[in-house]
């Protein structure tokens, strides 16, 4: 009896998995992209409209122009690796917020906000490319879904989950401002440490595929340790870093290099 409750259980699990675009790892996936993106459209659109958005033209531009470059490179990496459909519904956008905040995200569908805050540490593009290259990673990953779903999952168990998300739509919605942190202004919650050195990785390739140095990203989080200290950045809040980010963004360069198109 107890054998056969495994076995459904872990035909559950595989049935409601998803694959990593570049890692290939297998992750939780109990909510369809369907399901969350417009959700994400609609925080964005609220985040957006109170803003303020930057008058900082060319610093705005910056991102913008980034921004599209990392968005080619991306859709030009999944339809090589034939997973053009997982960007069905994504609609990029981005936008520089006026507020002295050192932080930047991507929340599902490609909606990106970078806060001026987070520019002097960016210094120029290949900073900008290296900070929008770990974002979109986190997006592309579907980092923010997995979380939702280990959130369902911890709330109502596997069977119950489809039932209570059918009945319950306000629920659903609630799950998944917690899970991606959008109650707040500053936008996501804490990544874990499995999420923050895949976005390291995946967000490697995308910079170099867009033209970007992938070595930039040793000089960024350089800078970026530096300023830890009493008063961390809020970007080290969202996006914790440890003793040996540096040395492993520095092992996946090769690997990233062979993207690499300056
Ligand atoms: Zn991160």
């Amino acid at each position: 009896m107890k054998r056969i409750s495994v076995f459904i259980l872990l035909s559950i699990m595989l049935s409601n998995c998803a694959t990593v675009p570049v890692t290939g790892r297998r992750q939780l996936s109990l909510v369809s992209n369907s399901e969350i993106i417009p959700m994400a459209a609609t925080q964005y659109d609220s985040i957006v409209k109170t803003g303020p958005l930057s008058k900082n033209t060319t610093q705005t531009a910056m991102v913008r122009k980034v921004g599209k470059d990392i968005q080619a490179a991306v859709i030009e990496y999944m339809a090589q690796n034939g997973a053009s459909e997982q960007l069905e519904g994504f609609n990029w956008e981005f936008n520089l917020i006026d507020q002295d905040i050192a932080n930047a995200w991507c929340m599902p569908g490609g909606k990106v906000a970078f806060y001026t805050g987070i520019m002097p540490i960016c210094v120029d593009e290949q900073g900008i490319a290296v900070v929008m290259g770990h974002e979109v990673a986190h997006a592309i990953a579907n980092h923010g879904r997995e979380r939702m779903s280990n959130g369902l999952l911890a709330q109502f168990g596997l069977s119950t989950v489809s039932a209570a998300m059918g009945e319950n739509a306000n629920l659903t919605k609630q799950i998944f401002l917690q899970s991606m942190g959008m109650g707040t202004q500053l936008g996501m919650l804490k990544f874990s440490r499995q999420h923050e050195s895949e976005a390291d990785k995946i967000g490697l390739i995308f910079m170099a595929m867009a033209g970007y140095d992938p070595n930039e990203a040793v000089e960024f989080w350089q800078r970026m340790s530096a300023l830890g200290g009493q008063a961390p950045p809020e970007f080290l809040s969202t996006h914790p870093s440890h003793d040996t980010r540096i040395d492993d963004i520095k092992a996946a360069i090769p690997e990233a290099m062979k993207f690499y198109k300056p």
